[in-house]
């Protein structure tokens, strides 16, 4: 066969371009299914916690799988994007600043995210001009056909591996959109490419009920599978998201005008928890569908644990109010992890979080009669002096009050700040965030620490002139503290997305005055978990706990909280 080496001397040659086709930039021993879904109609259909859902349905069967997400905007990641344009940033573990939906993916199935998981047509254009400027092209005109869909293709390939059984692909964007036009050119190559029995298109659209007239319309997905056909795409389901369940009259004449089979045609109505939508998709037969198609057996799923999960919200007997204090309250997507770690949290003991948003700002303006009724107190990451006033308010009202308080990122920075001025006596204690000239900052840039020889990875995006910690990080745990209890062990591994630290210069100080330091990076160099002593749950972290709890496994900080908040209820 003729392979990769051979062309490109042969390229080199006789000076024509060439692009080696995807497939043969990988080897692999086992074949790894691909499975796509789109998005029609409208956006927030919930396309993400579908794919993710599927990932879970294939999971219950004993398959490995893998999740991807393709976005089509042109910020080659979310990191520098407003949390009211995108909502939350979601970090892995290899410390990939990523869509929201990876947190999705992780949380319903055990695929572990990285920097191979997320592209954006920011991402594929920049690794394309770089190849371009290297002269990789060899003189050829670069274009969106080939080598824009080339790279898209081998960003998809990339996940083929010998443990992967199926990687599941989500399109950003809804189908009809100019951006999205290369995935689409791109993954139409693939099915051409890799055939029917190893790839799936799936295509979720809106089943809109129109009051007036009575009626769930399926004009609207209609048009748009016509789109993707316009395209090269044929469906090979259609999930139709409605308010109602469809009837069959109407799913038969999906059926029929979008040329897929009867039982392609399966509705997705609106469930009460999201962590029900597995069990929708099982009995509405997709992983049994897509299984016969890439000639995969197909046991009975196991979705034990989804059912228990579901039975448990169900059932929880009481309901407790935790006040989350953000800058970006307006919209819960940009706390999209910290609200699922809530609920998790909840799980644990039987009790629904309510979470009740309440602008910082307005705690500055209006003072603290908000937080009156409320169980607990999460004050959660952020960037930026605005509305920390009111967030340390929060934070003073919760120590003094005894209320259970939950500090996370900036949060914990701020707990920090509001102990050395209330409690230690640093009156104009800040961070070097809020004043680069302060005098007293107990949180700052650590660059000198590194300099000295401290090790911790920065990634540097230069645009913003700063360098983030990001990503997983061990973090020794110290006896006999409320963290060390609630993790019950001693090492654990978080992630991180910040700039600044606590600063060690103060850390002698605010412990004499009573802060507890309950975890640091096992050399002891960083602090990670600050608490304060005689009060019922006051724990704060300089990492994002939120990212890596999951509804089967609520995490332990989380789950303490909530504990504290029930207990202190219950009295
Ligand atoms: N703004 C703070 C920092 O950069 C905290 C960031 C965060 O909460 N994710 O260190």
């Amino acid at each position: 066969m003729l392979d990769k080496d051979f062309y490109q001397v042969l390229a080199s040659t006789f000076r024509f371009w060439y692009i080696p086709p995807p497939s043969m930039n990988h080897t692999t021993t086992k074949k790894t299914r691909f499975i796509f879904v789109t998005g029609g109609v409208v956006s927030s259909l919930g396309k993400g916690i579908v794919a993710a859902s599927l990932g879970a349905l294939f999971e219950a069967r004993g398959l490995t799988i893998t999740m991807q997400k393709l976005d089509p905007y042109i910020n080659v990641d979310p990191g520098t994007m407003s949390p009211y344009q995108h909502g939350e940033v979601f970090v892995s573990d290899d410390g990939t600043e990523t869509d929201l939906d990876l947190g999705h993916y992780e949380r319903f199935t055990h695929a572990k995210m990285s920097k191979r998981s997320n592209y954006t047509t920011g991402r594929i254009y920049e690794s394309v001009i770089r190849r371009e400027r290297r002269g990789d092209y060899l003189g050829a005109t670069v274009q969106v056909i080939p080598h824009i869909t080339n790279a898209i293709k081998d960003a998809v390939l990339s996940l083929r591996a010998d443990d992967v059984d199926i990687a599941i692909i989500e399109i950003g964007g809804t189908v009809g959109d100019i951006e999205s036009q290369p995935f689409l050119e791109a993954i139409r190559q693939l099915r051409f490419d890799l055939g029917r029995e190893n790839t799936a298109f799936i295509h979720l659209t809106l089943v809109p009920y129109v009051a007036v007239a009575g009626e769930l319309k399926t004009k609207p997905t209609q048009h748009s599978v016509q789109k993707l056909r316009e395209i090269g795409i044929q469906a090979d389901a259609l999930l139709c998201r409605s308010e109602y369940t469809i009837p069959k009259n109407e799913k038969d004449k999906i059926a029929l005008f979008c040329n897929v089979p009867r039982d392609a045609v399966i509705d997705v109505p609106d469930v009460d928890t999201i962590y029900a939508v597995p069990k929708v998709l099982r009995d509405g037969g997709l992983g049994s569908l897509i299984l016969n198609q890439f000639s995969i057996d197909d046991p009975m799923p196991d979705l034990s644990i989804w059912d228990d999960i579901c039975q448990k919200i169900r059932s929880s007997k009481m309901e407790i109010k935790i006040g989350m204090v953000g800058k970006y309250v307006a919209l819960p997507d940009a706390y999209k992890s910290v609200n699922e770690a809530l609920q998790h949290g909840g799980l644990n003991h039987d009790v629904t979080v309510k979470i009740i948003y309440i602008h910082a700002e307005s705690l500055e303006t209006d003072g603290v009669a908000a937080l009156e009724h409320i169980d607990g107190i999460l004050v959660p990451g952020g960037f930026g002096q605005r509305g920390t006033a009111g967030k340390m308010l929060a934070i003073r009202y919760a120590r003094e009050n005894n209320i259970p308080f939950f500090g996370i990122c900036l949060g914990m920075q701020l707990a920090v700040i509001e102990f050395a001025r209330h409690v230690a006596g640093i009156e104009d204690a800040t961070s070097s965030e809020f004043d680069e000239c302060a005098k007293h900052p107990v949180i700052a840039l650590m660059t000198q620490w590194e300099q000295e020889g401290g090790h911790v990875h920065r990634s540097f995006d230069s645009d913003l002139g700063g360098t983030m910690r990001l990503g997983g990080y061990p973090c020794k745990l110290i006896a006999d503290t409320q963290a060390r209890k609630d993790y019950n062990q001693e090492t654990i591994r978080e992630r991180h997305r910040h700039r600044y630290e606590f600063n060690n210069t103060y850390r002698e100080e605010l412990e004499r005055a009573g802060l507890i330091v309950s975890g640091t990076l096992p050399d002891n160099s960083l602090v990670e978990i600050i608490e304060v002593k005689n009060h019922p749950w006051f724990v704060a972290c300089q990492f994002h706990p939120e990212f890596i709890s999951r509804p089967y496994a609520p995490h332990p900080l989380f789950s303490g909280f909530i504990g504290a908040v029930k207990a202190k209820v219950n009295v």
